[in-house]
């Protein structure tokens, strides 16, 4: 190897994100069909469709995903949990969503959906719920991927339907269901409405995760935390609102900010959805380089890779490009992600170092990626200095 080979710095292309070992914590089942399995569920059923060529149908979503607000992006969901009220169409998209991150590269995924949508035909909750385990089981052995299944509770439905997914999500936690989830529009919608459910997770010793900022001020991040002892933040978006900044610096940081990063809370950032609902108009104005050069415990997803048109692989594609990160900070973002993980701790160690380090370091070998190179040229390097690594 020669001197200009060691200094080259690895290019993160999509090809190469691709084969990096990921990990993907917010992601939505019905947020994730693909577009050929709609049709063909929808034919079986009779349901009708605004388009029937998969092409189409994609675009179709992501038109209504991509209309700046959040309501509008919610419609998509309709098509995705009408076709998914049978048994089977349950298990075959949980099966297929398996296959879907053997592709983009996933070592460990949490999925996310609510029982509450899928009883049309009749089904049960624990039918629902089983079938889903079954695709994610017979996905996991197959493709050799973990899997972490969250139950989700729906903030616009009412509290009793809550408590009856979060005893449905405890009833599951020795068949992988891994925690609870409070999901949907949070306008006019507060989470404290749920506490029934909330402290039901709490005193099983359960795990509880809650879509907090996304659409709605950091009172309701603050909402989350202080009343329902969130242990992880879906979005968090508008923590941005507690932090303020100047030419992309801190300048102060109001106490609920403080919280949320000196208690370490897993942050679930899902930058292509912001954009597409438009509580982001672009992404030089997302709170998530700030938060990551500064110590949060900030993780990248696809929320919905139907909807967003997405794969992980693409989402930190995006966040490569934008941000200007490298293969380190990738890392950083990967093991964030599974430290903050439902998974038990031995087994988020497992992932680790058998999945998550070993990878790295031996696509980096290969690649030439060579240690002290110029790295105080290198803006990213001093980011993930800077970022407390073991914490
Ligand atoms: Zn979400």
């Amino acid at each position: 190897m020669n001197n200009s080979e060691k200094n080259k710095k690895i290019n993160l292309t999509r090809e190469l994100i691709g084969r990096l070992p990921k990990v993907l914590i917010h992601d939505h089942l019905d947020g994730g069909l693909r577009p050929e399995t709609i049709i063909e569920l929808a034919k079986t059923h009779n349901l009708k469709l605004p388009e029937y060529d998969p092409d189409r149908l994609s675009q179709w979503v992501l038109e209504g995903a991509n209309s700046r607000n959040l309501t509008e992006y919610l419609k998509g969901f309709k098509i995705t949990t009408g076709v998914m009220q049978t048994q089977e169409a349950l298990h075959r998209v949980a099966f297929e969503m398996m296959e879907d991150m053997k592709k983009d590269g996933i070592v460990y995924v949490e999925t996310r959906f609510s029982p509450l949508y899928h009883t049309k035909f009749g089904l049960s909750y624990d039918q629902i719920v089983e079938s889903v385990l079954r695709g994610l089981r017979e996905g996991s052995r197959t493709f050799n991927i973990k899997f972490g299944l969250i139950i989700c509770a729906m903030r616009n439905l009412p509290s009793s339907g809550s408590l009856e997914m979060a005893k449905l999500a405890v009833r599951y936690r020795e068949q992988g269901v891994v925690g609870f989830d409070l999901a949907g529009d949070e306008l006019g919608y507060p989470a404290k409405d749920h506490l029934d459910a909330v402290y039901y997770i709490h005193r099983n010793n359960f795990y509880i995760t809650i879509h907090a900022g996304e659409a709605f001020g950091k009172e309701s991040i603050w909402q989350a935390l202080q009343y329902c002892g969130t242990h992880r933040i879906g979005h968090g978006l508008h923590l941005k609102d507690d932090i303020m900044t100047k030419d992309n610096e801190i300048i102060e940081m109001g106490y609920l900010s403080q919280y949320v990063r000196d208690r370490r809370v897993p942050l679930e950032v899902c930058l292509s959805t912001n954009l597409h609902t438009g509580e982001i108009q672009n992404l030089r104005y997302h709170p998530f380089p700030i938060m990551y050069k500064n110590g949060f415990r900030v993780t990248l997803n696809t929320d919905n890779r139907l909807m967003n048109n997405i794969t992980l692989t693409e989402e930190l594609l995006l966040a490569v490009k934008q941000y200007n990160l490298n293969i380190r900070d990738i890392e950083k973002l990967t093991l964030n992600a599974m430290k903050s993980a439902f998974l038990h701790f031995p087994d988020r160690l497992d992932i680790i170092y058998n999945r998550i380090k070993s990878g790295f370091a031996e696509i980096k070998k290969n690649n030439q990626e060579i240690q002290g190179n110029d790295r105080n040229k290198d803006k990213s390097a001093k980011i993930v200095k800077k970022n407390l690594n073991e914490l």
